[in-house]
């Protein structure tokens, strides 16, 4: 994520153009936080020195691969933390960007409601979390969660297929097989997980089955809490055929977050 910094060097139109396009905010100045809208130091990439912090905070702990709880490394046994351990899991590994805490739990809610630009951060952030993580190479589909399609009219975008068509991979493609066919409510932050697994049961289908058959399938979500939803769309996508099933989160939120 580099700044582009305040100078053009170029004189054609068409190139300023395209790098005003590309580079957003950057181009303007004073530059501003990418979130907060405070001004930026020279040292500061899109975000304030603030920001950086509460990101960095909330990303840097560790987790476990399966469920993606925060959990000391040393607690997980066989890709398990205690709380996933003897569980049955559809989702074979997971990766997340942050916990669902300070301004990075605002920057994903802003992002769901509305703050694209934001992607800015997060898209790296998440391309950056997942080529670290163990399934990175064998993934074949990047699977967005859906919205019903009317919240995603009503939306105007489904924030997870942001998140997902900025991701880099050597050869994994996008795919939107899967789709939302019943619309849920939305869950009150309390809700249990045996209320979050039965809002969202039978919620999930795949329409081409054929795009998801023997592959390796990386769902693409913003916020998980229970994993309920995650766990619904695996099941979904593995009753069509696929292999593996791992998802990637920007946010892990647990109740107390
Ligand atoms: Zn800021
Ligand atoms: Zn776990």
């Amino acid at each position: 994520m580099k700044r582009t910094g305040g100078q053009v060097r170029t004189g054609h139109r068409g190139n300023v153009l395209s790098l005003l396009t590309s580079a957003g905010h950057h181009l303007l100045w004073p530059a501003q936080c990418l979130f907060c809208g405070a001004l930026l130091a020279d040292q500061d990439e899109q975000l304030c020195a603030d920001c950086w912090t509460d990101v960095l905070d909330c990303t840097s702990g560790s987790y476990c691969p399966t469920c993606a709880r925060e959990v000391s490394e040393y607690a997980v046994l066989d890709r398990r933390c205690p709380e996933c351990a003897g569980q049955i899991q559809t989702v074979d590994g997971m990766v997340r960007v942050g916990v669902y805490d300070k301004r990075f739990h605002e920057m994903v809610l802003s992002f769901k409601k509305g703050a694209t630009e934001l992607r800015h951060i997060l898209v790296p952030l998440a391309d950056s979390a997942l080529k670290g993580c163990a399934f990175y190479p064998k993934i074949d589909v990047f699977v967005p969660v859906p919205l019903h399609w009317t919240r995603r009219l009503a939306r105007g975008y489904n924030q997870a297929a942001v998140l997902a068509r900025g991701l880099t991979h050597p050869h994994a493609r996008l795919c939107r097989a899967l789709v939302r066919v019943r619309a849920t409510r939305i869950q009150p932050h309390m809700a249990s997980p045996a209320q979050r697994r039965k809002n969202v049961a039978r919620a999930f289908s795949v329409k081409r089955p054929t795009q998801i058959a023997g592959r390796n399938i990386c769902l693409v979500d913003d916020i998980t809490t229970s994993g309920a939803t995650l766990h619904e769309c695996a099941k979904v996508l593995k009753q069509a055929g696929a292999v593996q099933v791992y998802a990637l989160v920007l946010a892990k939120a647990g109740h107390g977050r």
